[in-house]
């Protein structure tokens, strides 16, 4: 379904743990984050994306290499692919793709596309990187914390910030190292400060183009990782402010384990 439309973004959500997939359209570029989950819903995302795209280059960007997000690399094969450089790096990329196939066999799903880990074309390599995509000047920043290969995109004209699995409305801090997780969320912060983000897009979770909210959002995260360091009970007031917290308690445990 479609979360969030305005001129420029469309934002779809998946079904599942409300993972989001924005396409982003100028007059010569698309750019698609992510394109997600269930075959149905990939299809929907080609069939917007092929009714709009004209003589447009298309693109898709990979925030991370969680499964979930690569899920659907090999439906756009047209495309010009953009991650990390850790991304490209990643040493165990049979994991990804092994999960991919874990879940299509656990629910019986069939893809028509093949499941591919993705050939990156425009790899990111430092913070502030720039690249014109199309008409599209975009810059791109390394977020580590949540995975290894994490990047931030901040599509320039339009104010379009896309931040993979942060700053989620639904999900607490998913921690593999605390300290570079909070180094992002400050990086987050300040990119906050710098530019006048108009649209925060989180991998799961709502759309916000509302700048008090994106900052609730960062301070709410930094909160969780202090609290987590310093070992206090959080699980009521989680519980109380997360509805899937069922399912999230042991990724809770998780972080816990982090430390
Ligand atoms: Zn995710």
């Amino acid at each position: 379904m479609i979360q969030f439309q305005n001129e420029h973004l469309t934002v779809f959500q998946s079904a599942l743990y409300q993972t989001t997939s924005a396409v982003i359209q100028t007059e010569k570029a698309m750019i698609i984050t992510d394109p997600n989950w269930l075959p149905h819903e990939v299809e929907a995302i080609k069939v917007f994306v092929e009714s709009r795209i004209g003589n447009r280059q298309l693109y898709v960007l990979f925030t991370h290499s969680d499964f979930d997000h690569i899920i659907a690399a090999g439906a756009f094969p047209q495309a010009i692919k953009i991650a990390s450089a850790a991304f490209v790096d990643l040493v165990d990329k049979e994991k990804a793709l092994n999960d991919i196939k874990d879940f299509d066999a656990q629910y019986y799903i069939t893809r028509d596309y093949p499941i591919i880990y993705p050939t990156i074309d425009i790899v990111i390599r430092q913070d502030g990187q720039r690249e014109v995509l199309g008409d599209i000047a975009c810059s791109f920043y390394l977020a580590p914390g949540h995975t290894e290969d994490g990047i931030f995109t901040f599509v320039e004209p339009l104010g379009i910030l896309l931040v993979g699995d942060y700053l989620s409305n639904v999900e607490f801090p998913l921690v593999n190292n605390l300290l570079a997780y909070e180094s992002t969320l400050q990086k987050a912060k300040s990119l906050l400060e710098q530019f006048g983000v108009q649209a925060l897009v989180p991998g799961h979770g709502q759309t916000t183009t509302d700048t008090l909210e994106m900052e609730n959002r960062i301070e709410e995260s930094l909160d969780y990782l202090i609290k987590l360091q310093q070992g206090m009970n959080q699980e009521q007031a989680l519980e109380a402010r997360y509805s899937f917290y069922r399912s999230l308690k042991a990724l809770h445990e998780a972080n816990k384990q982090v430390l």
